[in-house]
């Protein structure tokens, strides 16, 4: 099952796609902690791709359309896969689905997760990811046992720099120009699924389970 979760800054896509990959036991790849970890390893890409990071611009096409690729080419790829922020252009969809042709596969679905941008707000200003391992908290709903620190691996929790308001607003706008015309690219092949993204973790889950179906 190779699957694409699209949907705006904080509207649940990691938490849903962790959960997904853990239900139909595929890997849940994500272009954001792919970037942000050659970000903190200091490595070509993650040099190039910081400034556009933390003003919340999305990372030139070549550059994560190749990082894709290449990671859906491993091995572990081989049952299926859940794509959490990718694509994001319609360039990336294109050169993807060019990709998979190639290789005679396909996306099996696109599901759109939906909710009102205040309480996206809301959600980004209170979460916090381990620096280490990247698992997400949100301060009131999903707070760590112990304050700043991670209950997965004991990392520091630190807040992403993209997820203070001024930078959370530019990230929306983007979405809108950019990424919300994949939702009407996906219609039209008759692959779009929507969820309503306003819920709680696990009704928003028990949806997307229902649309799987
Ligand atoms: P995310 O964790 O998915 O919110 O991504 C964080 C940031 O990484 C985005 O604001 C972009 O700067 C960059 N990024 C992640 N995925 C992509 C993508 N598919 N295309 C371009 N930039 C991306």
């Amino acid at each position: 099952m190779n699957l694409v979760l699209l949907g705006m800054p904080g509207v649940g896509k990691g938490t849903q796609a962790q959960k997904i990959a853990a239900h139909f036991l595929i890997p849940k790849i994500s272009t954001g902690d792919m970037l942000r970890s050659a970000v903190a390893q200091k490595s070509e890409l993650g040099i190039k791709a910081s400034s556009y990071m933390t003003t919340g611009l999305l990372v030139p096409d070549e550059l994560v359309i190749s990082l894709i690729l290449e990671r859906i080419s491993q091995p572990d790829c081989n049952q299926g896969y859940i794509l959490d922020g990718f694509p994001r252009t319609v360039v990336q969809a294109q050169a993807l689905e060019d990709a998979l042709a190639k290789r005679g596969a396909s996306l099996d679905w696109v599901i759109s997760i939906e909710a009102s941008e205040d309480l996206l707000v809301a959600r980004l200003v209170n979460r916090r990811q381990c620096g280490v391992c990247q698992e997400t908290y949100h301060l009131e709903f999903n707070p760590p046992l112990q304050p700043q620190k991670c209950d997965r691996c004991g990392g520091e929790l630190i807040q992403r720099e993209d997820d203070k308001e001024s930078t959370i607003r530019s990230r929306f706008a983007v979405y809108q120009k950019q990424t919300f015309p994949l939702v009407n690219f996906y219609e039209k092949k008759n692959m779009l699924k929507r969820v309503n993204g306003n819920e709680a973790v696990e009704v928003v889950f028990a949806q997307l389970l229902e649309q799987l179906k």
